[in-house]
């Protein structure tokens, strides 16, 4: 499986010429100064350069501090952080690095975009190296609320580290106001029209929804139909209305609520039995930290409850799949459901919601059950859309998706679909990109336009001349 970030931005880069730069997902005992070893593969019209990270500081990088301090911070959930200052001081270095190796690798007129919070202080890293180049920062999940983002106790450090970066995007208004909440109360900074003078220049804050290839999902469905795993998945379903789940095993995508709400379901509704079933598929992430183990096995256990007090000789209610499946096999299962249920307690996006949507088939498109606490709700708000905490509404939502008549669910995916292909992620991209080189230019925002083609490179040896560099976490499971 690819995570979200990677999903979103393989298209982006295979349609315009940037380099992306990221971690190869593997750890390497390296001596200080030593040089690292940048791996770059061409990926459509675009090439993806990956570095090995160093060993001594990735646990405190990225297990404690992004995965265990900062995602749990920023998904509200104050409760499940761990990490101390040794370990903020190893995210801090590990930063530092990415930035000398991408300084080194860059070429001089490239503009830097960085990914998501595990890299947050890069964009000041880079500025210590004498980068004076555009440099944007687009953050993928929610920013909490000030009292939240407070208990950090590096709080003031990091932010003001973020107003490094010339542009900050985010996913949401509310995600863009907390923070400009924080720098008003906190760091007396008052920004006009959401943008403030820094220590450096200017920073501005900005909502930029991101998106996926809508129509490219569109024909994989359509494909998909003689794909063998969705032709069996069709096959077993014997008139059954199948409901479809697919998640990373996280906190924040509300999974043991979603199977209490099918379990309210089926209690109040003894006659469905038979007459639907769920595929959850739910791939395992960030296994090496004990909150997500405990859940996973949280999670398994729920659904052996269900199915075991549900479940008759020849029927489950729940498909509990941990396997992850590509895109295009996906694409056909979103295609075979007749609900997609989606119901993050927080997310900054949940592209698996667009997703859904695009796969339908036109003349008779599925039902969206969407969490209101997933930054997608904003742009589809035809969905059903329930409170995730609230079991009574999503076991409501369930049973009117599986009655909704078809010219209502035809007017509803209508509705969604138009507005995921008018703002694709290649939208997405160029305008981002162009707020990013207009803001430093200090002109008006023009409309969106895409990006130069960039100098072919050789592996091991090309440096981008010209190209906007967009710097993220390729394949691994971030
Ligand atoms: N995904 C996938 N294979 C799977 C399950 C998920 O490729 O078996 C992809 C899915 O298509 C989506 C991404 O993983 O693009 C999940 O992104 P989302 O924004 O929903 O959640 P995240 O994991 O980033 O929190």
């Amino acid at each position: 499986m690819i995570g979200g970030l990677a999903a979103a931005l393989l298209p982006a880069v295979s349609k315009s010429s940037v380099v992306w730069f990221g971690s190869s997902g593997r750890v390497r005992n390296m001596a200080p100064g030593a040089s690292p070893l940048v791996q770059i593969e061409a990926h459509g019209r675009g090439s993806i350069a990956t570095v090995d990270l160093p060993e001594q500081h990735y646990v405190g990088f990225y297990e404690r501090t992004a995965n265990s301090v900062l995602w749990p911070l920023l998904h509200s959930r104050t409760d499940l952080t761990r990490g101390t200052d040794a370990d903020f001081r190893s995210y801090c270095d590990m930063n530092a690095f990415m930035a000398r190796t991408l300084a080194a690798f860059a070429g001089p007129e490239s503009s830097f975009w960085v990914h998501d919070y595990h890299f947050f202080t890069l964009g000041r890293e880079l500025r210590r190296l004498g980068i004076n180049r555009e440099i944007g920062f687009f953050l993928h999940t929610p920013w909490a609320s000030r009292a939240v983002m407070m208990q950090l106790p590096q709080c003031r450090e990091l932010v003001e580290a973020i107003l490094d970066y010339d542009l900050i995007g985010f996913q949401t208004p509310e995600a863009r106001d907390n923070f400009a909440d924080l720098l008003r109360h906190e760091l007396r900074l008052a920004g006009h029209n959401f943008t403030y003078k820094t220590r450096r220049g200017t920073c501005r804050l900005a909502v930029h929804p991101i998106s996926i290839d809508a129509q490219l999902f569109a024909d994989h469905a359509q494909k998909a139909a003689g794909d063998s795993d969705v032709k069996r998945l069709r096959a077993s379903l014997a008139g059954e209305n199948l409901i479809v789940g697919v998640d990373r095993i996280d906190y924040s995508k509300g999974l043991t609520q979603r199977l209490r709400a099918l379990d309210l379901l089926l209690d109040r509704n003894p006659d469905l039995k038979r007459r639907l079933c769920m595929l959850q598929i739910a791939v395992p992430s960030r296994t090496t930290i004990d909150t997500y183990r405990a859940l996973q096995q949280g999670v398994a256990a729920a659904v052996a409850d269900i199915n075991g007090r549900h479940g008759e000789v020849d029927w489950s209610p729940i498909r509990y799949l941990t396997k992850s499946f590509c895109q295009s096999t996906l694409a056909g299962i979103y295609r075979a459901a007749a609900v997609g249920l989606v119901t993050p307690l927080q997310d900054g996006m949940n592209l698996v919601a667009k997703e859904y949507v695009a796969a339908q088939n036109p003349n008779n498109p599925g039902v969206l059950v969407l969490s209101r606490f997933a930054g997608a709700a904003h742009e589809l708000d035809a969905a059903l859309l329930v409170d995730p905490n609230d079991t009574e509404d999503v076991a409501g939502a369930l049973a009117t998706a599986l009655t909704m008549s078809n010219a209502e669910r035809r007017e509803r995916w209508q509705h969604m679909m138009d507005g995921l292909l008018r703002r694709s992620i290649h939208v997405w991209f160029s305008e981002f990109m162009d707020e990013l080189k207009c803001g430093r230019r200090g002109t008006v925002r023009h409309p969106a336009r895409t990006l130069a083609p960039r100098p072919a490179l050789q592996a091991n040896a090309g440096r981008p001349s010209s190209a906007a560099t967009i710097f993220g976490v390729p394949r691994s499971n971030f």
